[in-house]
């Protein structure tokens, strides 16, 4: 992933895997099948580059021939947190690379008049010490994932603990984050070109809660 010069938070994909699935994910012609395991495949790709840093500590083992200190990921589980409902097309992917990974989910759904998200589920494990990855397919205004961050802090979470996984970002969502939430590093397949009058992204891909799930939009 490469750091984007005029965002300080951000992180986009250069892997062609990512932009070739992205591009599939994106056309209006996609089935929701084809949507849902592309989804599922970049989330898998993307984790492997958010896991990157994860701190490592050391653990006596005996292998077949000798002991030796073995190199184990530090501290206690991370988790993974779909911002509901888009969000939970990203948590199978990444349960492929961390199985152990603890699940929380944020309810929020985007009041259509003042496109600011309102909450109806906000269920964690216990907060301390871990690492939390952030999920949510669309980054548009950036008001649901910064309510979401709001809810992990206020829970208890570091925001330097935070990373977010995104598909498609736009702009004016990624400075609102950086605005609200410099510390937390956003990592995204895409940065699109801006929102439209409706705080849809464009070119974007849609509803991708709809695209998803099949609900009437899509
Ligand atoms: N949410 C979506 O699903 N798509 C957009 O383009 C913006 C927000």
């Amino acid at each position: 992933m490469k750091h984007h010069p005029d965002f300080s938070n951000l992180h986009v994909a250069d892997h062609p895997l990512i932009l070739h699935k992205l591009s599939m994910m994106r056309d209006v012609g996609c089935t929701k099948v084809m949507f849902k395991m592309l989804l599922k495949e970049i989330g898998m790709l993307m984790g492997y580059e958010l896991t990157k840093r994860l701190p490592l500590t050391t653990r006596e083992i005996e292998t077949p021939i000798t002991a030796m200190d073995a190199p184990v990921l530090a501290g206690k589980k991370p988790v993974i947190v779909p911002i509901l409902r888009a969000g939970l097309g990203m948590v199978e992917g990444l349960e492929e690379i961390m199985p152990a990974a603890r699940v929380g989910h944020i309810g929020l759904y985007r009041d259509e008049e003042t496109k600011e998200a309102v909450e109806y589920l906000v269920k964690l494990p216990n907060t301390e010490g871990r690492t939390f990855f952030l999920v949510d397919p669309m980054l548009a205004t950036g008001n649901s994932s910064k309510y979401a961050i709001d809810v992990l802090v206020k829970n208890g979470v570091a925001p330097e603990d935070i990373r977010f996984m995104v598909l498609v970002a736009a702009p004016e969502g990624v400075q609102a984050l950086l605005d609200a939430y410099p510390q937390v590093p956003v990592f995204t397949a895409a940065l699109d070109e801006k929102l439209n009058e409706n705080a849809y992204i464009v070119p974007g891909l849609g509803d991708a809660g709809d695209r998803l799930f099949g609900t009437p939009h899509a």
